[in-house]
Parts: structure tokens; C-alpha cells; sequence
């Protein structure tokens, strides 16, 4: 029970999953369940982890059909399965083709290019002559290099999170399930809400690149898509802000 109190309830589901920065670790199950996996099953990847998952869910949805007495393969659970498909599916093709959302799929594509090109090592490259040469203090061109590190560090995190969490949003926008929530606790404001602080951060670090590569227009249009998609975000979701993550905006 003591342990069970510890734990924060749905902390997981609007985080950044960044958890060697969270500080919220010990009040997490995920994290805690993750941790178990590590020390208990070392050799599993993630692929045999998420079978068994699967398996163990299957079953448990078995068991608690039984229970309720419901028949999984009768023609009528099959006919409302498949009608929900469909709904699931139509929803999912809307959200990829929202401006949003592809606003996000331009974003991760230029942010990509933009760092897998050589740029940065030929800058490392510049910095190391330019000390050399004595143009160039030796303590500053560590810093570039320090400020450089966290912001890729920062930009690779969110990169695929933030077109996954934006079509996570717009998909459960249009799930009338959660018309029935306060927008404290609507998922789809607390998703866009983390697309939200993925886009912020993702901005600061970007603009930490340009400081560095001012010369490259590339950053300043990257800068710019994101700033679209912070606008893009609040006229679609105007009451994200309102949304309380437990255990980030609930929190003393
Ligand atoms: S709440 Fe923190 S520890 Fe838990 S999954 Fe999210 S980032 Fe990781």
C-alpha cells in the first residue's frame, strides 16, 4: 500500500519520457517497472518486452471478458471492434493531413538534414585552428563546443516526439470521449500541452545553434517552422494551457 501511495497516478502519460532528466523518478511507475526489466531481465530488448506485454495483456483481456461475461468472438463485439477500426483509422488519416501536423513531419525532416550534415564538425574543425592560429581562446571555444553538445542533445530528443505527440493531440481531439473532461484533464490538451514544452525547448536549443552557426539560414528556417507550430498549436488547442500534468504542473 506504502509503495502504491508513492507512486503518481498518469505521471507518465504527459511527460517527455526523458527520464535520466526527470525528477520525478522515484514517484513513477513506468520508470520503476523499467528499472525492474533492467536488473531482472538484462538481455531482453525492447521488442521481446512489448511481446510479452502483449501476451500478458491478451490474457488479461481474456480473463476479464470471461468475468463480464462477455463473448470476445461473438459476430456482435466483432462488428463494434471493426466499426471502431474504422473510426481509429479515418481519425488517424485526418490528423496526418492536419497543417499541424505536417507542419511537424517538415520540421523533423530539416532538422535531421540540418544534423547530419558536416556543419558542426566543420566548425569543431574552425574552432581548433583558430585556437591554434591564437585567435580564439582556448576556454571559449570549449564552452561553444559544451553549449553545441546540450543543444544537439536537446533537439534529438524531441525531434520525433514532437510530430508523434502533435498527431496524438489532434487525433484525440477528435475523440468525443473527452468532451465529457474538465480541460484540466482533457488528454488531448495535456498532449499538446508536452508538444508544447518539446517545441519551447527545442526552440531555446536551436536558438543556442544559431548563436554558434549565425551564417546558416537553414537554422533561422528551422527556428521559424517551430515558431509556426508554437502559434499552430494554441489556435488549435486554445485550452492547453489550462491542462494540469500530475506530478510536473501540480507541484509545489
Ligand atoms: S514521468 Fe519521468 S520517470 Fe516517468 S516516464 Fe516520464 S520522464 Fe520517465
Amino acid at each position: 500500500m506504502e509503495n502504491n501511495q508513492k507512486f503518481i497516478p498518469g505521471i507518465y502519460n504527459w511527460c517527455d519520457r526523458w527520464c535520466e532528466r526527470c525528477p520525478q523518478t522515484d514517484r513513477c511507475r513506468v520508470y520503476e517497472r523499467e528499472e525492474d526489466r533492467k536488473k531482472n531481465y538484462p538481455e531482453k530488448d525492447w521488442a521481446e518486452v512489448v511481446a510479452d506485454n502483449f501476451a500478458e495483456t491478451l490474457q488479461m483481456l481474456q480473463k476479464m471478458a470471461e468475468e463480464m461475461g462477455l463473448d470476445l468472438d461473438s459476430e456482435e463485439v466483432k462488428e463494434e471492434t471493426a466499426a471502431q477500426m474504422a473510426l481509429e483509422e479515418a481519425q488517424e488519416v485526418i490528423a496526418e493531413n492536419h497543417p499541424l501536423h505536417e507542419l511537424s513531419e517538415k520540421y523533423w525532416k530539416k532538422g535531421k538534414a540540418w544534423l547530419d550534415s558536416p556543419l558542426l564538425k566543420e566548425k569543431v574543425l574552425q574552432w581548433k585552428s583558430m585556437v591554434e592560429l591564437g585567435v580564439m581562446d582556448l576556454d571559449l571555444a570549449e564552452s561553444n563546443l559544451r553549449m553545441a553538445d546540450e543543444a544537439m542533445e536537446v533537439i534529438n530528443w524531441y525531434l520525433f516526439f514532437i510530430p508523434v505527440k502533435i498527431k496524438r493531440a489532434l487525433h484525440d481531439q477528435m475523440d468525443s470521449f473527452w468532451d465529457q473532461y474538465p480541460d484540466e484533464e482533457r488528454s488531448d490538451l495535456g498532449t499538446a500541452k508536452i508538444a508544447s514544452i518539446a517545441i519551447d525547448r527545442s526552440i531555446g536549443a536551436w536558438g543556442m545553434l544559431f548563436k554558434l552557426f549565425s551564417e546558416q539560414e537553414e537554422v533561422v528556417e528551422i527556428l521559424a517552422i517551430l515558431e509556426k507550430m508554437r502559434r499552430g498549436l494554441i489556435e488549435v488547442f486554445p485550452n492547453y494551457p489550462k491542462f494540469i500534468r500530475p506530478g510536473f504542473d501540480d507541484q509545489p
